[in-house]
């Protein structure tokens, strides 16, 4: 298998430290807020990795953290503490405000087919090892206190920029949003592992610590709770792209000068989804979400089948008549698969694959094993549908194999059709309306529009009677 490494910056050969347990760390979710299509773009593409690991062969441990600390934005302390903002806003306590979105998260992967992590961890369950970790870093003298905080100092380190393989001037310039000037750092990239102050009195998540009451850092979690969970040592972490400087860097920095050993095999990172502005954020006020995609009618599913025509490392730009496109041929391969299995006969007859299946097995097992190339995993299966050498029942085989991977949920019954559906319940929303006028009842009938106009459906009156379409 074959797989891109960040930090060698070449496609390797996938080779795990120990061939009976591959150990994976996914960066997880921010839960001040929902997530948007992008952080489920990258989760997807984890959840493709994990999944073709296996289908491969390899036992598969995967941890997952859940960042429910508030953080700033920044070191600085002139950001904002993301969590107390959410809950300020809706008027929850940032207890709460964790609680209710990572719920929402698990409902959110849970529709797109993403395996959860083996473990989840929550970021506040383990705040004595970050005090324990903090004090093998003190004594280890990587560290210094300035104006209250603990701060890790990155000239302690070789090579801090080994990840990205900037040098330390272009680092300045790409994370200049995360790592503002603060007159108490030696170093600009020098970062905090405990805040003891902070310009926000109210910080409502604090704990004690031999430096005072506070609360960690935001990069030594993933550290710790890999750490924890699967040893000095792990063969992918993974995240976005966007932790290439920052992040990540820091991870490495603080968990290689905690242990002295080299820490990650293979850094994987998957490419941005983007907008029409440029890069999607939380912060923006409105932004894409899974829940928006179904108010709009489509099925989450078809979203993962959008996303999985993409290749990992490649940015992809989101519209929704993209999304619609992907639906339509989405919805055609479900009723395909569905059709195929009608006249399949009894699948129990399937004893063993024939040759041509076998070889179809074998290609579509080394698109994902080249850099995990769904796309082309995607064409064979397309491929096996229309095969003229192989029979029903075996194509069907093939399908649930593939579908170990690819969780399209083609083999369900269930909701197909979904554009049929939101067809239906357009046109009766156009007949009450109709109705409504004709019995000039003009405040229903706006009503009615203003509704579908919050699904994403707008009207259009014409002479010829009402049109309706989608809009983003
Ligand atoms: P966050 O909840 O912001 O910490 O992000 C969760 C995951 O989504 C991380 O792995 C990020 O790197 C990733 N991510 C953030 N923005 C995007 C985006 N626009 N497209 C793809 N992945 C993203
Ligand atoms: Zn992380």
């Amino acid at each position: 298998m074959k797989l891109y490494n960040t930090i060698s910056r070449a496609i390797e050969i996938f080779n795990p430290i120990d061939e009976n347990l591959v150990k994976i760390y996914t960066c997880g979710p921010t839960v001040y807020n929902y997530a948007h299509l992008g952080n489920l773009r990258t989760y997807i593409h984890e959840d493709i990795l994990e999944k073709t690991l296996r289908y491969v062969g390899y036992p598969v441990k995967r941890v997952m953290n859940i960042t429910d600390v508030g953080h700033l934005e920044s070191d600085a302390d002139d950001g904002e503490d993301k969590m107390l903002k959410g809950a300020k806003r809706e008027n929850k306590t940032v207890w709460e405000i964790a609680q209710h979105y990572t719920d929402a998260f698990f409902t959110d992967i849970e529709k797109l087919n993403i395996k959860k992590a083996d473990i989840t961890a929550r970021a506040t369950d383990y705040i004595d090892d970050y005090i324990e970790f903090i004090k093998g870093l003190e004594k280890k003298g990587f560290t210094y206190i300035a104006n209250g905080n603990v701060y890790f100092d990155i000239t302690k380190v070789e090579n801090y920029t080994k990840l990205s393989g900037m040098d330390i001037e272009q680092l300045r310039t790409a994370s200049r949003e995360d790592v503002s000037v603060d007159v108490h750092k030696k170093n600009p990239q020098d970062f905090v592992l405990w805040f003891t102050k902070s310009k926000f009195e109210n910080q409502a998540m604090k704990w004690d610590s031999p430096w005072g009451v506070g609360y960690p850092g935001w990069h030594i979690e993933c550290s710790v709770i890999s750490l924890k969970n699967l040893g000095e040592q792990m063969d992918i972490h993974c995240g976005g792209v966007d932790h290439i400087p920052v992040h990540h860097t820091n991870e490495i920095a603080q968990t290689e000068s905690y242990t002295g050993k080299p820490w990650v095999k293979y850094w994987w990172h998957s490419e941005f989804l983007i907008d029409q502005d440029g890069k999607m954020s939380k912060s923006k006020g409105e932004f894409l979400t899974l829940s928006l995609v179904e108010k709009k009618g489509f099925n989450p599913l078809a979203y993962r089948y959008y996303v999985l025509n993409s290749h990992y490392r490649k940015q992809l730009a989101f519209s929704f008549d993209s999304l619609d496109s992907a639906e339509n041929a989405y919805i055609k391969l479900k009723n395909r698969v569905k059709n195929i299995k009608e006249n399949a006969g009894d699948l129990q007859e399937v004893k063993e694959l024939s040759p041509a299946s076998k070889s179809y097995r074998e290609e579509f097992k080394a698109c994902l094993e080249d850099d995990l190339n769904t796309a082309n995993a995607i064409t064979v299966l397309f491929n096996v549908l229309k095969a003229d050498d192989i029979q029903n029942a075996e194509k069907i085989k093939l399908v649930e194999d593939f579908e170990q991977v690819l969780s399209l949920g083609l083999m369900k019954d269930d909701e197909t059709e979904i554009h049929d559906d939101l067809a239906g319940y357009v046109e009766e929303m156009i007949q009450k309306r109709q109705d409504a006028k004709k019995n000039k009842d003009y405040q229903l009938a706006d009503a009615i529009r203003a509704e579908l106009l919050e699904k994403g459906i707008a009207l259009e009156d014409t002479r010829q009677g009402v049109n309706w379409k989608r809009i983003n």
